[in-house]
């Protein structure tokens, strides 16, 4: 703003002032050309007026008052239209009209008081004291008045003998009217056309005058966007007047100059692009960090990203950001992925990899959760390998060891994964929950399960009833509809268990 106020100021106290005084000091030069463009029109006729005025011939048929020789050397149409003028008039000394003619465009004679009554062309004549004034030589002179209430150029020159010496014989006038014509020949060699005023106007027109065709002396104002040229008559009254445009203005003349606009819209342009130019590179990019880093520690979700790439600190500073953040989202999934081996661990038995006792108490809490699971039946199997601690003792632990791991392996196979729970308990005890099995269907199971392992054929001891590892089984069932409570089933299935062991081994009771 500051610098549109400074621009203004100088335009205005400064640089328009010398434009304008440029533009007048043009206006005046263009008056100039154009009043000598009217000179030049009119002297065309001056120089006619010389040839004619300073001859031997047209001297002595004036001293004779030769009417006859001045209208067949003079009066001849071609003349008139070729020299584009309305007529020529000879007087003698005394101030008689010797002859005359004034004609129309068409050559039709017009009747011209103003070149036949003497009082009236009594001004146009040229005097011998004029003659004397001007060193005794001929005289032209050139002067505007109304002919036919039409304005018109009048030229008046003295008759002298061709050596231009000795007393003068009368004056020559020739004249032509200033009319569209007139305007138009001037006009063909004009760019800026001239108009013709006359009548009433000119009195307003006057007041404003650039320039006054026979007065020296050139001011160029301008009226109604016009430059004014004016002529006066005889007696000094306002005759006519030429008018034309001036040339146009080349600068703009408002405060404002059209450069100064561009260079506003330009530093407009600048701040705009500036502006975009900060915002992507750098307001937007904060933003989009801010926003990454505040959700990843929200929600610990690390697996966000700026994604911001560039060579700017800002975009480096995003790129090491996103590099943390995967590293972050590494060592998230590492962590999940060990807890659920961990998780794994801790619910499986190390030797056997059947699921351990904490997992069958937790699977047995989960079901006992569970409304639905009241609708089925559930039998639980406590199974006590026979006679174990004879086999240790005898075949040494190692040999224990493998024996459970072929138990467990058999006690799998000869149940259904996938609705019976193969648990190892504790040393040589294992449970086998059965879902949605009844006490009866459990007991075919158990007797299965009885045989499936004296079937393995690992030899026993002598000191034991079997001659191969066998099991005992006891068997405890919820009816369906009946609410699970684990460990009364569990010491009922127990209690079946020592019954067995009572009765003899590798058999089951069902507990009642
Ligand atoms: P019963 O038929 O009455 O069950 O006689 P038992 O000898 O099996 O009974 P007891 O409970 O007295 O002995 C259990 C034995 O099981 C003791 C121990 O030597 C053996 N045992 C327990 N856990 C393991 C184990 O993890 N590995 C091995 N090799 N032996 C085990
Ligand atoms: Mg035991
Ligand atoms: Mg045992």
């Amino acid at each position: 703003m500051a610098t549109l106020a400074v621009q203004a100021i100088i335009r205005y106290y400064w640089v328009l002032p010398q434009l304008d005084a440029l533009a007048q000091y043009n206006d005046r030069l263009e008056v100039l050309r154009v009043k000598n463009q009217i000179y030049q029109r009119l002297k065309l006729h001056s120089n006619f007026a010389y040839d004619n005025a300073v001859w031997d011939e047209a001297y002595h048929a004036t001293l004779k008052r030769d009417a006859t020789w001045f209208q067949t050397n003079y009066f001849i149409k071609q003349t008139f239209a070729k020299q584009k003028f309305n007529g020529i008039f000879f007087y003698d000394n005394s101030g008689k009209l010797i002859t005359g003619l004034s004609v129309d465009k068409q050559f039709n004679a017009l009747t011209t008081p103003e070149f036949t009554e003497q009082q009236r062309y009594q001004p146009l004549l040229i005097s011998a004291a004029d003659i004397a004034n001007n060193q005794s030589t001929p005289l032209l002179r050139l002067q505007f008045a109304a002919v036919l209430d039409q304005p018109a150029a009048i030229f008046s020159h003295s008759i002298a003998p061709t050596n231009e010496t000795g007393p003068t014989a009368g004056t020559l006038v020739i004249w032509q009217f200033i009319d569209d014509d007139f305007v138009e020949r001037l006009s063909l060699e004009d760019s800026n056309p001239i108009a013709i005023h006359t009548g009433e106007i000119l009195d307003e027109l006057f007041q404003h005058l650039s320039a006054e065709l026979l007065v020296k002396g050139v001011n160029a104002q301008i009226y109604q966007q016009h430059l004014l040229i004016g002529v006066r008559d005889i007696q000094g009254r306002p005759l006519l007047a030429f008018s034309f445009n001036p040339s146009p203005r080349l600068y703009d003349q408002s405060y404002l100059a059209s450069s100064t606009m561009v260079g506003l819209l330009l530093i407009g342009s600048i701040l705009i692009v500036s502006f975009a130019i900060i915002s992507i590179r750098l307001v937007r990019p904060i933003i989009r960090l801010l926003h990454t880093v505040n959700h990843a520690s929200l929600n610990n979700d690390y697996s966000v990203r700026t994604h911001l790439k560039g060579r700017s600190e800002l975009f480096l500073l995003a790129e090491k950001i996103d590099y943390l953040l995967e590293v972050v989202e590494q060592q998230q999934h590492k962590l999940t992925e060990q807890n659920q081996q961990l998780a794994q661990l801790s619910n499986t038995d190390a030797l056997t990899g059947l699921a351990n006792r904490r997992s069958l108490d937790n699977y047995l809490a989960g079901l006992a959760s569970q409304a639905a699971n009241s609708e089925l039946a559930l039998s639980l199997l406590v199974i006590d390998v026979d006679n174990f601690k004879a086999y240790n003792d005898t075949f040494g632990h190692a040999k224990g060891d493998k024996v459970l791991k072929q138990v467990a392996e058999a006690l799998e196979q000869l149940t259904h994964g996938a609705t019976d729970l193969v648990a190892r308990y504790g040393g040589e005890e294992f449970v086998i929950a059965l879902e949605a099995t009844d006490a009866e269907n459990a007991a075919h199971v158990a007797a299965n399960l009885c045989r499936g392992i004296a079937a393995l054929a690992i030899p026993q001891t002598a000191a034991s009833e079997h001659s191969v590892v066998t099991i005992s089984i006891g068997i405890a069932s919820k009816a369906a509809e009946q609410p699970l409570h684990p460990r009364e089933l569990f010491d009922m299935a127990d209690a079946a268990l020592y019954q067995a062991k009572q009765q003899g081994r590798n058999q089951y009771v069902v507990a009642n």
